[in-house]
C-alpha cells in the first residue's frame, strides 16, 4: 500500500552478507533494486528494525555490469559466451570422461554457504547420488570447521546452543577471537546495548577491534597462544571454587581428566605462554563466575589454527565447568560467517563425513534410509576435506572439481598453492555471480542468480531457518542455482523430481530429523523456524541442552583441550607476526562488496595495520606503501599505524584481490582434527618500498 500507482515492489526476505540473518524487505521497480528497509521486527527476531551498511547499501552488486548474463566455455584458452546447451553438454562430458577414466573418487565439488539449503542439499546429492563421490565440501572447512568439531564432541550438536535474543540478554560476556563489531554488526549492536544497560564484557584478542573498545576488560594476547589462557581461566575457577560443582556432576563426564589437563596453566605460566598478566586472568575469571548468565562469543580468530579445534573445546570445557550451558542468556555462541554457512555449509550435508541432518554415511542403517528416497545409498566412505582436495589436485588424484558460489583462488591459504592446483585440474566448473578469480582457471563458467533472485531458506547463527525470496529477475541468462543443479542432474540421467525449492525442502525433512517439522508452507505462515524442530507441531529450538545433550545418557564430555602452538614462528628473515580478518564494508572476497559503490569508497584498498612501535623501527610512516613478505609471497599495500594491533604483530584484511593476504598466509599448517588452514599466525617481514 505505501507504493500504491509507483510500480515499486516490496519483497520481504532474508540478508545474503553474514548469519546474523536480517530480515528486510527489497524494494524494487522492475529488476531496478532501489533499496531495502527493515520494517517487521515482529518477523525479525535477528535484528528488529536494524540492518547493517552491507545490508543496506551492498546490494548495488545485483545490478552491476560486470554479472555473468551467459555460460562461458573455454576455447583455444580464452573463456567465450556459449549456450547453455553447450555449456551444459560439456559439464557433462568433462566428469564423466574423468569418471570413466579415473573413477568417482577423481571428482570432487564444492557446495556454498553463499547459497540456499536447498541448492546446498541438491549439491551434495548430485555429488553422492550422481557423480558417486564421496569428495563434498565448503568454505566452511576454512572458518568453523574447528568449532563444529569440538562442539560435536563437548555438547553433541555443531551449532551455536542458544540464541540471538540469548546473546542480547546475557549479564556476563567472554568474546574471544571476534570484530563483532565489523563481522556481525548487527548483532555488535544488541551486545552494545546490554553493556550499555550493565552487562559485562570481557574481550581477549590480540587486536583491540571495535567490541573491545566497549569492553570492561580487555586483554591483549599472543597470537596463537590462546590453550594457554583458556585453560589458565578454567583452572583459576576450579582452584578457587568458583566453578559449578553441583552442574558439573549432574551434567557433565570428565571432570577429574579436566583439572588434571589444566593443572599446568598456571597464572604465571599463562603470562610467559600468551602475555596474559596474572591480575587480567584472575579478573576475567572472577567477572564470568560471578555472573549470573554468561555467553562465551568467538569466530575465526579462535577456530582458525593450526589446533582451532583445541582453542573450541577450551571455551566449552571453561562454559561448562561454569554451568553456562543449557539456560537462556548463556551459552556457547560461534558467531558464522556466511549467511548460509550453519545451513548450507552443515546441516545439509555438504560435509566429507557428514549427511544432510549431520548423519553418518558409515552407519549402514543411515545410507538404507537415504537409499529409500534416492533409489541408492549414497558412498560410505569419508571424503576429502577442501586442503585435502588441492593437494590431491596436484598429486593427479582428484581431477574433476565443481564450485558452486566459493572462490577459493582468493580464499584458500597461500593462494599461489591453490593457483597452482586449480591449473593442475583436468577440468574445472565454476558456477557464480561473477567472474571470479576462480572463474579465470575454468573450463566452463555457469551464471547463477543471486540471493536477490532466489527463491529458498537460509539457515542464520542461530539455527534459524528463515525464507529467501526473489526480488528481481537473474540477468540475462543467468539462473538459480536450484535450475543449473536439476538440469545438471537430469543431464547425468537422474530422475529427480522437484517442482520447487519447496519439495526439496520437504525431502530435507524427511532424511535430517532435525529439519523434521520445517517446510515452506510453515515457514511462510510462522516466519522462521529454530532447529531441532523435529515435526509439524514442534514450534522448534530456542536454546539446547536445555533437557539434556546431544548424547545417549545426556550428559556433556569435557574434552580437556591439549596446548597448541602456531605451525610457524617469528624467526630473522620474517620477524613479524601476520593476523588476517575483515572490515565492516566488505564481505569475505570482495565479489559482492567491491561492486557496490556504497561500501566499496569507504575501503577501497587493501592495507597493513602497523603498532607505533614497529613502524617507528622500520622506519615506516603512516599512510606510506609497504611491502608485506611471508615465504609464500609478497603484497604492497598502504601503511596503517595504530595500537589496535600490539608490537610485532600486524593485520592485513582479506578482502582484496590487490595485496591479498592470503599471499601471505600458510596453507602447509592445519588442524589435524577440522583441517582448518592457520590463517591466523604467520611470519612476515615489513619494509619500506622506495618511490611508491
Ligand atoms: Fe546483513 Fe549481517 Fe548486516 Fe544483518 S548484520 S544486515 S545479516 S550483513
Amino acid at each position: 500500500a505505501r507504493f500504491r500507482g509507483r510500480d515499486i515492489d516490496a519483497t520481504e526476505t532474508t540478508c545474503g552478507y553474514c548469519a546474523v540473518g536480517c530480515r528486510f524487505e527489497v524494494h524494487t521497480k522492475g529488476d531496478e533494486v532501489l533499496g531495502v528497509r527493515a520494517t517487521d521486527p515482529e518477523g525479525a527476531p535477528a535484528n528488529d528494525f536494524s540492518t547493517c551498511v552491507k545490508g543496506k547499501f551492498g546490494y548495488e552488486f545485483a545490478g552491476s555490469d560486470d554479472r555473468l548474463t551467459k555460460p562461458l566455455v573455454r576455447r583455444d584458452g580464452d573463456l567465450e559466451p556459449a549456450s547453455w546447451d553447450e555449456a551444459l553438454d560439456r559439464v557433462v562430458e568433462g566428469f564423466e570422461r574423468i569418471r570413466d577414466d579415473y573413477g568417482p573418487e577423481a571428482l570432487a565439488a564444492f557446495a556454498s554457504s553463499k547459497a540456499t539449503n536447498e541448492e546446498n542439499y541438491l549439491m551434495q546429492r548430485l555429488a553422492r547420488d550422481v557423480l558417486r563421490t564421496p569428495n563434498i565440501d565448503n568454505c566452511a572447512r576454512l572458518c568453523h570447521s574447528s568449532t563444529v568439531a569440538a562442539l560435536l564432541q563437548t555438547v553433541g550438536y555443531g551449532a551455536m546452543t542458544n540464541s540471538i535474543a540469548d546473546v542480547a540478554g546475557a549479564d556476563a560476556y567472554l568474546i574471544t577471537g571476534s570484530n563483532t563489531t565489523e563481522s556481525h554488526p548487527v548483532l555488535a549492536t544488541r551486545i552494545k546495548q546490554n553493556v550499555r544497560d550493565g552487562a559485562d564484557l570481557v574481550v581477549f584478542d590480540p587486536r583491540r577491534t571495535g567490541i573491545a573498545e566497549h569492553a570492561d576488560q580487555y586483554t591483549r594476547t599472543d597470537p596463537g597462544y590462546d590453550v594457554a589462557w583458556l585453560n589458565g581461566l578454567t583452572r583459576y575457577v576450579i582452584e578457587h571454587d568458583l566453578h559449578d560443582a553441583d552442574y558439573v556432576e549432574e551434567h557433565v563426564h570428565g571432570f577429574d581428566e579436566l583439572r588434571e589437563k589444566v593443572e599446568p596453566f598456571t597464572p604465571a605460566e599463562v603470562e610467559r605462554l600468551a602475555g596474559v598478566p596474572p591480575e587480567e586472568l584472575a579478573s576475567a575469571a572472577e567477572t564470568l563466575a560471578d555472573a549470573e548468565n554468561v555467553v562465551f562469543g568467538w569466530a575465526m580468530g579462535l577456530t582458525q589454527h593450526s589446533h582451532g579445534t583445541a582453542n573450541v573445546l577450551a571455551v566449552a570445557n571453561l562454559a561448562l565447568v561454569l554451568g553456562q550451558v543449557g539456560k537462556p542468556n548463556a551459552g556457547l555462541s560461534p558467531f558464522r560467517g556466511h549467511n548460509n554457512v550453519q545451513g548450507g555449509g552443515g546441516d545439509m550435508g555438504t560435509l566429507p563425513n557428514k549427511l544432510p541432518g549431520y548423519r553418518d554415511p558409515a552407519d549402514p542403517d543411515v545410507r538404507a534410509d537415504f537409499a529409500d528416497v534416492w533409489g541408492a545409498e549414497p558412498p560410505a566412505e569419508y571424503g576429502l576435506k577442501v586442503p585435502e582436495v588441492f593437494d590431491a589436485a596436484l598429486d593427479g588424484e582428484v581431477r574433476g572439481l565443481y564450485v558452486m558460489g566459493e572462490n577459493p583462488a582468493l580464499s584458500e591459504p597461500d593462494i599461489g598453492h591453490a593457483d597452482e592446483a586449480l591449473d593442475a585440474l583436468e577440468f574445472l566448473v565454476v558456477q557464480d555471480l561473477f567472474r571470479t578469480e576462480t572463474a579465470e582457471h575454468a573450463d566452463v563458467v555457469l551464471p547463477a542468480a543471486s540471493f536477490a533472485e532466489t527463491d529458498g531458506t537460509f539457515t542464520n547463527t542461530e539455527r534459524r531457518v528463515q525464507r529467501v525470496r526473489p526480488a528481481r529477475d537473474a540477468p540475462g541468462k543467468a539462473r538459480a542455482d536450484f535450475d543449473i543443479l536439476t538440469e545438471v542432474a537430469a543431464r547425468f540421467g537422474a530422475d529427480w523430481d522437484y517442482d520447487s525449492p519447496a519439495d526439496a525442502m520437504d525431502e530435507i525433512a524427511s532424511l535430517a530429523p532435525i529439519y523434521g517439522g520445517i517446510s515452506h508452507d510453515r515457514l511462510d505462515a510462522e516466519g522462521g523456524l529454530q532447529w531441532p524442530c523435529r515435526d509439524a507441531d514442534d514450534p522448534g529450538t530456542r536454546y539446547l541442552y536445555e533437557d539434556g545433550f546431544n548424547f545417549e545418557d545426556g550428559k556433556a564430555r569435557f574434552v580437556p583441550a591439549d596446548m597448541g602452538r602456531p605451525g610457524e614462528l617469528p624467526d630473522e628473515t620474517y620477524p613479524l607476526t601476520l593476523t588476517t580478518g575483515r572490515v565492516m564494508y566488505h564481505f569475505h572476497t570482495g565479489t559482492l562488496t567491491r561492486r557496490a559503490p556504497g561500501l566499496t569508497h569507504h575501503v577501497p584498498e587493501s592495507f597493513v595495520e602497523i603498532h607505533p612501535a614497529t613502524a617507528e623501527s622500520l622506519g615506516v610512516a603512516d599512510d606510506e606503501y609497504v611491502r608485506v613478505a611471508s615465504a609464500r609471497g609478497s603484497v604492497v599495500v598502504r601503511a596503517f599505524v595504530t595500537d589496535r594491533v600490539g608490537e610485532g604483530v600486524v593485520f592485513v584484511p582479506m578482502h582484496f584481490a590487490e595485496g591479498a593476504a592470503n599471499a601471505l598466509t600458510q596453507g602447509d599448517t592445519v588442524d589435524p582434527e577440522s583441517g582448518i588452514p592457520e590463517y591466523k599466525v604467520s611470519s612476515v617481514r615489513v619494509e619500506r618500498v622506495e618511490g611508491e
